[in-house]
């Protein structure tokens, strides 16, 4: 899998310690289903969801960052055991950045993918920043690497394994 324009050196991927994500548009397509009772529905990527485990059993930290607090959101975060779910924040750059500090990681150590206006300023900001294709042109513009995959069918993924694949490569001298 290789990213669909300007590749990110190993070395990069491989300071990752922190994989940081929105969810709506990145780890699902963007919809959701409102049912007339107003309970609403996800979907989620299987893919994507291994990928997130692997990244645990390799010691990389992974966080949900959401503007829009959501109880489908919650329920999978639970189901997957992601350790750092905030939702309800837009200003997500400050959110990152917060966690970041309180995990006393710097910003080369963290990645962040995102897909619209209000993630932005996190995909500029971080050592490794990413959007789906779909994302809004500022994103896309601001981010190091842009999947091949479509979000919420594998985006995610695609991420996790360039840091999976850094991780057991040999060091560059
Ligand atoms: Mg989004």
């Amino acid at each position: 899998m290789s990213a669909a324009r300007l590749p990110v050196p190993a070395a990069r991927w491989a300071a990752i310690r922190l994989f940081a994500m929105d969810v709506d548009g990145v780890l699902t397509d963007g919809t959701v289903l409102i049912s007339s009772d107003g309970t609403e529905a996800k979907s989620f990527s299987i893919l994507d969801g291994m990928g997130l485990r692997r990244l645990d059993q390799a010691g990389i930290a992974t966080a949900w960052i959401s503007g829009r607090p959501s109880l489908a959101t919650t329920a999978r975060a639970t189901e997957l055991k992601i350790p750092h779910l905030i939702q309800g924040r837009v200003d997500k750059l400050v959110a990152l950045r917060e966690l970041a500090d309180r995990l006393g990681l710097s910003a080369a150590q963290c990645a962040y993918m995102g897909d619209d206006v209000i993630d932005t300023p996190a995909i500029a900001w971080a050592g490794v920043g990413i959007a789906p294709p779909e994302a809004m042109p500022c994103a896309l513009a601001a981010a190091a690497c842009i999947t091949v995959r479509p979000a919420g069918r594998g985006a995610v993924r695609e991420v996790c394994e360039h840091l999976l694949a850094a991780r057991v490569a040999p060091s560059q001298p």
